[in-house]
């Protein structure tokens, strides 16, 4: 096992990370301050990991939420059910929330937590590559609105979080592909040595190998702890953490959000972004063909879906978050390595790279 500290003051909180955490009850025992523990889960979770974290919690007064599958279920109704359970069973300001599950039962959870009687401790049990290198990391909780994804929400940081390879092994292949975009994506924006290392290792971590996934999962979120602290409220610098999403977005956008995992989208947005980078001769086309190779070898594509023009793909684009004023924010890569934000591409170049994986 190893751990790092997410290093946030009075707030600072450990990540553990290797196989065989599930079961080990005194990983959680030093974070539970009361004697009232709620286990949110979801029905897939709930049939394979339910049982062993309910052992890690004895003498406690333990109750549990088990919601439907889903980002559809990423609602306020969904966290109505929390809140209900959480008053049925009488608890109070001292209990503790845990989530088990990918990152729609930990943004969820964490919301309830930091909402229920303003404010309750919550621990974090992320069992989707996607949820233990990102959501774990920052402190972002919230739901989905009609109107919008995380339109509702709260930072509220867990006491403690669990992230074990081991439950990594019933996961989808295609789950598992769209959390290693993430994982590509920290290499691509801050270290070329983790990239060197995930080209090497691809094979082992597809193969769930423990050691491997161990490194990657430790260093990604070391990556992201690292960012997150030089600008917590993303004001400028986090937002390299949005390589290949903007026009991960615009893909998710025009398939249809769900049509496409959130991971494959960004994938393929993050070789785009990264041939534009070449376009503008910040790369060399040894760097693009070398990320294209990695995603490929990930299972992950490397091109939109066909059927989006170029116009499309544009108007989907300028819908971005990020885009402050007229001008399109791009996160690109001034090297292999680091990111850079930029307002400064030509309208002509853009609409060329694009034309380039739209035709
Ligand atoms: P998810 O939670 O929907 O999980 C994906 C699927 O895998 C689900 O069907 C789930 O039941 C299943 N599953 C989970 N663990 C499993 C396991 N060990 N074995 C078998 N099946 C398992 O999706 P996700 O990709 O984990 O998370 C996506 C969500 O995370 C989105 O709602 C997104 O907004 C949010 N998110 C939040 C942050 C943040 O900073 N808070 C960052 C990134 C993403
Ligand atoms: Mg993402």
């Amino acid at each position: 096992m190893q751990t790092l500290t997410v290093d946030l003051a009075e707030r600072s909180y450990p990540i553990h990370v290797g196989p065989g955490l599930l079961g080990r009850k005194e990983l959680l025992a030093p974070y539970i301050t009361g004697s009232q523990v709620m286990i949110v889960t979801n029905d897939t979770v709930a049939d394979l990991y339910l049982d062993v974290v309910r052992s890690m919690l004895p003498d406690l007064d333990v109750a549990e939420v088990v919601l439907p599958d889903g980002e559809q279920f990423k609602t306020l109704e969904c966290l109505e059910t929390i809140w209900d359970a959480l008053l049925t069973a009488g608890f109070n300001r001292r209990c503790t929330l845990i989530a088990l599950g990918g990152g729609v039962i930990g943004d969820m959870t964490g919301f309830a937590a930091a909402s229920y009687q303003r404010g309750v401790d919550f621990i974090q049990i992320p069992t989707t590559l996607l949820s233990q290198v990102d959501s774990s990391v920052g402190g972002k909780t919230g739901i989905n609105h009609p109107r919008g994804k995380n339109m509702i929400g709260a930072f509220w940081q867990p006491r403690v979080v669990l992230a074990d390879t081991s439950v990594l092994a019933t996961l989808s292949d295609r789950e598992f592909s769209a959390g290693m975009a993430e994982v590509i994506k920290y290499g691509l924006i801050h270290d070329s040595d983790f990239l060197d290392f995930l080209e090497g290792s691809m094979p082992a971590l597809l193969a769930r190998e423990s050691v491997a996934l161990t490194h990657a999962i430790v260093r990604s979120c070391e990556i992201k702890a690292d960012i997150v602290n030089q600008d917590e409220t993303e004001q400028g610098i986090r937002a390299i953490l949005n390589l290949g999403h903007t026009f991960g977005h615009a893909i998710e956008n025009a398939m249809g959000y769900g049509t496409w995992l959130h991971g494959e989208a960004v994938s393929a947005g993050m070789n785009m972004a990264v041939t534009l980078s070449r376009n503008l001769d910040w790369l060399t086309d040894a760097d693009v063909e070398r990320t294209g190779r990695i995603l490929q070898a990930a299972g992950l594509p490397l091109r939109p879906p066909s059927g989006v023009s170029t116009a499309r793909f544009l108007e989907l684009m300028r819908l971005d978050k990020k885009n402050v004023n007229a001008r399109m924010r791009l996160v690109l890569l001034s090297r292999p390595g680091q990111a850079c934000v930029t307002e400064e591409v030509p309208e002509s170049l853009l609409t060329r790279t694009i034309d380039d994986f739209t035709a």
